[in-house]
């Protein structure tokens, strides 16, 4: 590994490319910061896995996901801010300037912003993957609109699923809540909001092992554990609701996580470590949404600005 022309301490370098890591950046290059951004390998972060997206503020037609996600970088890239592809593989926060590695080099840094997101739990079917964004979904609020008037299935038992399932009971005309189990792991309260929804039934111990469909989602195949049956499902979509893992492995042992892994932020936008601060889904296990994720890149990021004043001051 190499510092190389890196040598230099940089103000900020900022991890993830998704709506946080983005806006940060554009924040952080119009405070004149010069941020480098590792961009991740998952360029663009999770909106890159969902089709249209209809509920970001400054598009009156629906925009790509993908789409959406490259105008952000073009924007970034307006302000010089400097991209770096692929992963961070390492950091060290016990020192300052804090060290960051890529698998190519070394950046030291006075202040890092993690931004490194969230990924879903999927279920690993054979066509699982194949059909995200043609009737397979992680997020209701994000797709519920297209399942107007059809029908759709929900997996999992915990309180994300009951809230899924309520979402869409809203547009389709029949919510399947398919759990693998005999009883929700959801909280009551969702659990019988769920429950005395009438558009929403529950099929109890079974198991999804595929999701059937050429262009679009026509059907499951169900394993009913009980009964040990198999049988194909009709259906117009597939929303997984296993749960979601937040990207902070890289962080264990230097910053405090949370019991999921998330991060715990100390003060506004500032994690454990002084001059360490995290946005996005990767601290906000609660709203998830591209929007606010945006919103916290930009308090982050003015967060760093005004550390770095203070620093200087
Ligand atoms: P969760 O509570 O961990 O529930 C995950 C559910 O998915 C469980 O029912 C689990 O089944 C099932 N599951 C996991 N892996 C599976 C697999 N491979 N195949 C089939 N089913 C699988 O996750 P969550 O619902 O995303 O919630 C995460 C946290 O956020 C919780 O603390 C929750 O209370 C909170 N949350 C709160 C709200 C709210 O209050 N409005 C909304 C969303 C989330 P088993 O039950 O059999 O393990």
């Amino acid at each position: 590994m190499t510092t190389g022309s890196r040598n230099n301490v940089h103000n900020v370098v900022i991890l993830g490319s998704g709506s946080a890591g983005l806006t940060a950046a554009i924040y952080a290059a119009r405070a004149a910061l010069r941020p480098v951004v590792i961009g991740g390998s998952q360029h663009g972060g999770q909106l890159t896995l969902t089709s249209e997206v209809e509920n970001f503020p400054g598009f009156a037609e629906p925009v790509q996901g993908p789409a959406l996600m490259e105008t952000m970088r073009r924007q970034a890239e307006r302000f010089q801010v400097e991209f770096i592809d692929g992963d961070a593989t390492a950091v060290d926060f016990s020192r300052k300037p804090f060290e960051v590695a890529t698998p190519g080099e070394r950046l030291l840094a006075r202040t890092v912003l993690i931004a490194t997101g969230a990924g879903t739990n999927w279920l690993n079917l054979p066509n699982e993957q194949r059909l995200i964004g043609h009737g397979v979904s992680s997020c209701a609020p994000c797709d519920a609109f297209f399942f107007r008037g059809k029908e759709v299935a929900v997996v999992g038992g915990g309180d994300s699923a009951m809230e899924e399932a309520l979402y869409l009971a809203k547009f389709a005309t029949k919510v399947t809540i398919i759990h693998r189990r005999d009883t929700f792991r959801a909280s009551k309260i969702m659990a019988d909001r769920a429950l005395r929804n009438e558009k929403i039934s529950v099929r109890w111990n079974t198991v999804v092992e595929d999701v059937l469909g050429d262009d679009h989602v026509t059907g499951l195949r169900l394993y009913d554990t009980v009964s040990e049956r198999r049988e194909e499902f009709k259906t117009d979509g597939l929303f997984i609701a296993i749960g979601h893992h937040p990207n902070t492995e890289l962080f264990r042992g230097q910053l405090d996580l949370d019991a999921n892994g998330y991060i715990v932020l100390d003060h506004r936008t500032m994690t454990s470590v002084d001059g360490v601060f995290a946005a996005g889904d990767c601290h906000d296990h609660r709203y998830r949404q591209a929007v606010t994720a945006a919103g916290f890149g930009c308090m982050a990021a003015m967060d760093v600005e005004r550390y770095l004043e203070a620093q200087r001051g």
